[in-house]
């Protein structure tokens, strides 16, 4: 056990990321009776009450999530796939895709920029991503050789001035590519956003967390 850990087994931390995570996150805690009695977007607090006196969120970035859930300074969180991939999955239980924060991870370039005959004739691609690893296992697959250049926003960017000749980024409606005079000519995979628990906490709170993760599967099954 870490020094992070708690001695008491009945408390529980959840860690969030502000914006869509958090909110797609809500119904499912209130589908196990967790109701958030503050709003992390006019609070400045990071850590957030609920109507269980045992159960707190913390407020992170959503790259951060995996990493406090890792060393047990969460025992349970929300991430993206993307971001997943990107931390390698260690130290953590994955049990349920909660079917939020949908989008996918493609191959954008600049539009005019002809990908399919660079990628036939051989072509060494520069390629900027803030999702470096699962764009080298994307590239490597097909056999493309790729310089690649880490980012950490602002994709879009990239091409436009000649920092590279493709990205790599999530896409939901296509609007900000769109809005960038940029084209996705390659999709990578669909991206959904995953309970991750710490596995400690999974057998030494398993009471309290049982009946949780329960109800988030339960209450994030897809509907039809
Ligand atoms: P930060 O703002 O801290 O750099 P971020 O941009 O990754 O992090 P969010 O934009 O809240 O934070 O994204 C959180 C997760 O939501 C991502 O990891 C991804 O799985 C998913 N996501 C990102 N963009 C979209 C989108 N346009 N539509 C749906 N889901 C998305
Ligand atoms: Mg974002």
């Amino acid at each position: 056990m870490s020094a992070f850990s708690r001695p008491d087994n009945s408390q529980l931390i959840l860690a969030l990321s502000k914006g869509r995570i958090f909110e797609d996150t809500l119904p499912l805690l209130e589908a196990a009776g967790i109701s958030v009695t503050e709003n992390p977007e006019t609070s400045r607090k990071l850590i957030l009450a609920t109507n269980d006196p045992d159960v707190r969120v913390i407020i992170v970035r959503a790259s951060d999530v995996p990493t406090y859930v890792q060393h047990g300074a969460a025992d349970f969180g929300v991430a993206g796939k993307d971001v997943l991939l990107e931390h390698g999955g260690e130290g953590l239980y994955q049990p349920i895709d909660l079917n939020i924060a949908r989008c996918r991870m493609s191959v954008a370039v600049k539009a005019g920029f002809d990908y399919e005959n660079a990628v036939r004739h051989g072509a060494r691609l520069r390629v900027a991503t803030k999702f470096v690893q699962t764009a080298r296992e994307h590239f490597a697959a097909k056999g493309v050789h790729v310089d690649l250049i880490k980012l950490y926003g602002s994709m879009e960017l990239a091409p436009l001035v000649g920092l590279s000749d493709a990205i790599v980024d999530l896409v939901s409606t296509g609007s900000t590519l769109r809005a960038n005079n940029l084209v996705e000519v390659e999709q990578i995979m669909e991206i959904s956003s995953r309970l991750v628990v710490n596995q400690a906490a999974l057998k030494l709170k398993r009471a309290r967390l049982q009946p949780i993760l329960e109800a988030f599967e339960r209450a994030s099954a897809p509907q039809s």
